[in-house]
């Protein structure tokens, strides 16, 4: 029998071939998208889980692919990253957003804040702050209805110049978010010298949270840290009415998920939310 090294390769190698070409193939493809307009932003709603109340939305990068349909971002962001393409996506999704939330707000959307994904190889670009406020100008946003959300692996690369960035971007009235909290390795001693508004707890603890298990601890104890550093909670992936209901005993302020909506078209959210 053959040993397990020569086990792997032979299904391995196979494959790689193929999964190679479809990613340069995906990343042609992309690096066209940009240019032929394919991509676009969809926005998820945010609520109060106390009275269910619009807060935020969260802006979510989709691309209609001209054979493929809809490709949902899973798929091409870690291309683009690899790429070098997701500084041009970051861009793209900066100012479609600010502008966006501009036109919503004015067509009788509740002045609530978007909030953008920023992926590491954006952050870390020199020009990033200057970026986000050429936006807001641009568009006319105020800074304190644009929230960032970083994830809290990119916290942890390159503390200290994080840490001026997040405070800069800050004094200057914008929100941050950590995106995914729960699901990294971030210091506990650090996440008080960052300056932040909130922490988004994955979708995977409000996932465990429906059997019984150490998830309702873990998100008491995510939910009492924020409270001692004055951050607001906001649960992602809410799909049941039990999940809101568990996470309101547990003193989570909002929540997002398909419970209230799926990420909307700018017009299905304008005619649902507008006032
Ligand atoms: P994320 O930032 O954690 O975004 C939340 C994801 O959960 C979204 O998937 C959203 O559609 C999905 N979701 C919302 N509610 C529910 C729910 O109740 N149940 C379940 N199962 N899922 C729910 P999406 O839009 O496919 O985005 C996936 C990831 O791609 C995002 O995760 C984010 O990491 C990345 N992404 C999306 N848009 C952007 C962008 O503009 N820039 C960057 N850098 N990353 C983006
Ligand atoms: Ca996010
Ligand atoms: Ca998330
Ligand atoms: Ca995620």
């Amino acid at each position: 029998s053959r040993s397990e090294g020569e086990r792997r390769l032979a299904v391995y190698s196979p494959r790689q071939p193929g999964a190679s070409l479809r990613r340069l193939t995906l990343e042609s493809q992309l690096r066209l998208a940009l240019q032929r307009r394919e991509l676009f932003a969809v926005y998820q709603p945010q609520v109060a889980l106390a009275d269910g109340r619009l807060v935020g939305l969260e802006a979510l990068v989709r691309w209609r692919h001209p054979e493929r349909g809809v490709v949902p971002p899973g798929e091409f962001i870690p291309v683009a990253e690899e790429a070098g393409l997701i500084a041009a996506i970051g861009d793209f999704m900066l100012r479609e957003s600010c502008q966006a939330a501009v036109r919503m707000h004015a067509a009788g959307l509740p002045p609530v804040p978007v909030s953008v994904n920023i992926a590491t190889g954006q952050l870390r670009r020199a020009d990033f702050l200057p970026q986000v406020l050429s936006e807001l100008e641009s568009s006319g946003l105020a800074p304190a209805l644009l929230e960032i959300e970083i994830t809290e692996s990119m916290l942890m690369a390159d503390v200290q110049s994080t840490i001026s960035l997040l405070a800069a971007l800050r004094e200057r009235g914008v929100r941050v978010a950590i995106d995914d909290f729960g699901t990294g390795y971030s210091s506990l001693a650090y996440l008080g010298r960052l300056s932040l508004d909130r922490l988004k707890i994955d979708q995977s603890f409000v996932r465990d949270l429906r059997v019984p298990g150490p998830a309702e601890g873990i998100v008491r104890t995510v939910i009492a840290l924020a409270r001692s550093l004055r951050l607001n909670t906001l649960a992602e992936g809410v799909e049941q009415a039990e999940d809101a209901e568990r996470l309101r005993a547990l003193g989570c302020d909002d929540a997002q998920g398909y419970l209230y909506d799926r990420p909307l078209a700018e017009a299905d959210l304008l005619a649902k939310y507008r006032t």
